[in-house]
């Protein structure tokens, strides 16, 4: 099945009302059918509901439907991105271990790892994400995670993927992509090898701005990477806090297993059922829109590429881009709707951004509406200005996000914008 039929149909068995939509199961737990029925799904004997905090109809044909289209074996919908990307990492890192992530990464994920999770006593070290051969030095037999995104938010560099595994592969190591830019329309991480991807699906999934949710997916080859792996003994020795259970000796993909089991068990941060609905309304469509982000993006980036007021333009591909051939490789479907331009200091920026009128000045990408934000105003406020730098987020840096209106408006606001 190509990803467009599986977007419609995936993961949907339909019920006895033979509805077309997905019903939405709002529902906080479910009744067994016997005592005997109640401890079977306990211990894990059947696999059934329980408890909406672990599983639910709704939240499971979303997972479903997404690790199909993502190309892996089972996934994990959460109540926002963060909430996946803190799971994928938890899930295998704890107290006097250490993570390797890139150094362009969104805001949120950048505060996550060098300061949230330096208090749970993980290490967080970065490396340059044009460098990946940095990474290697960086590895020790604590090292739990490598972490980047493929697209980066804001700065949009664009990861070399297969450098990467190469490297986490040789080591045993665990990559995590984070692939809310691209989706899996426009790249499948785990094609290129990844171990885990993560989501802000309240970005391009639900599409129109509606709904927050996180998705985690693990690929087929996870599995043999964890088994009788020293480096991740969680997996391969009994959970004491699950009777016992030993996640790799069970005929079930371990990563999701023990994030689900253990991690939404504890932490909680799960999805709502009548989100997971209007996320699954928004995977029905991700496809087309993708392809129309692409296209108006493309067309922005040279339009403002043409303007002298206009430093500098990011987009991928762009030939001026500074990774253009990867890009290129990588995007052969379009390279997303996230581009970001320099102009000449904070106050030039902060000017744009009062005159232009379709765009919204919103701190959130991905909507089929179209997104201007000043960053170093606004979602990396709280960064150090050695952060900032980092991070690639200048103080005449805006981020776009193009929607999906029609693209000479877009144009004809931004040269008024710009004079
Ligand atoms: C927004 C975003 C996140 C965080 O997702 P939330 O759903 O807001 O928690 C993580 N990574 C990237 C790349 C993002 O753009």
């Amino acid at each position: 099945m190509k990803k467009s039929t599986k977007a419609l149909h995936y993961g949907y068995e339909k019920d006895s009302q033979s509805t077309m939509a997905v019903p939405i199961y709002q529902t906080t737990a479910y009744e067994f059918q016997s005592p005997q029925q109640a401890a079977n799904l306990f211990e894990l004997k059947e696999l059934g509901n329980i408890y909406t905090r672990l599983t639910n109809p709704t939240t499971e044909i979303l997972e479903k439907r997404f690790a199909s289209l993502e190309g892996g074996v089972a996934s994990l919908a959460t109540a926002t991105g963060m909430s996946a990307i803190f799971y994928a990492v938890a899930n295998v890192a704890e107290n006097g271990d250490n993570i390797i992530f890139a150094s362009k990464v969104y805001g949120g994920s950048t505060t996550l790892f060098i300061h949230t999770l330096k208090r749970f006593g993980i290490e967080a070290r970065a490396y340059d994400i044009d460098k990946p051969k940095s990474i290697k030095k960086l590895i020790d037999e604590k090292t739990k995670v490598i972490f980047f995104e493929t697209i980066s938010n804001p700065s949009i560099d664009v990861a070399d993927m297969e450098k990467i595994v190469k490297i986490a592969d040789k080591n045993g190591i665990i990559t995590v992509a984070d692939n809310t830019v691209a989706t899996p329309f426009l790249v499948q991480p785990i094609k290129y090898g990844v171990d885990v991807v993560v989501h802000s699906a309240t970005k391009y999934t639900t599409g129109q701005g509606l709904a927050m949710g996180g998705l985690m997916v693990e690929s087929g080859k996870l599995k043999a990477k964890l088994q009788g792996n020293a480096r991740y003994s969680h997996f391969n020795e009994p959970d004491l806090s699950y009777h016992g259970l030993v996640y790799t000796d069970l005929d079930l993909p371990p990563f999701t297993l023990r994030a689900r089991l253990s991690l939404l068990r504890d932490f909680g941060a799960t999805i709502s059922p009548f989100n997971s609905w209007l996320l699954i309304q928004g995977v029905e469509t991700l496809g087309l829109r993708m392809k129309k982000h692409s296209k108006n993006t493309m067309k922005v980036a040279k339009f403002l590429e043409s303007c002298t007021e206009v430093k500098k333009v990011n987009y991928p591909l762009l030939k001026s881009y500074k990774n253009y051939k990867l890009a290129k490789k990588l995007f052969k479907n379009g390279a997303s709707g996230l581009l970001s331009f320099e102009v000449e200091g904070f106050e030039k920026a902060v000017k744009i951004v009062e005159k232009i009128e379709i765009f919204s000045l919103v701190a959130n990408i991905g909507d089929s509406k179209s997104i201007i934000t000043h960053p170093a105003s606004t979602t990396h406020q709280q960064l150090s200005p050695k952060e900032l730098k980092d991070a690639g987020v200048g103080s005449g840096l805006i981020r776009l996000s193009v929607g999906l209106e029609n693209c000479n408006d877009l144009i004809k606001d931004l040269k008024q914008a710009l004079k």
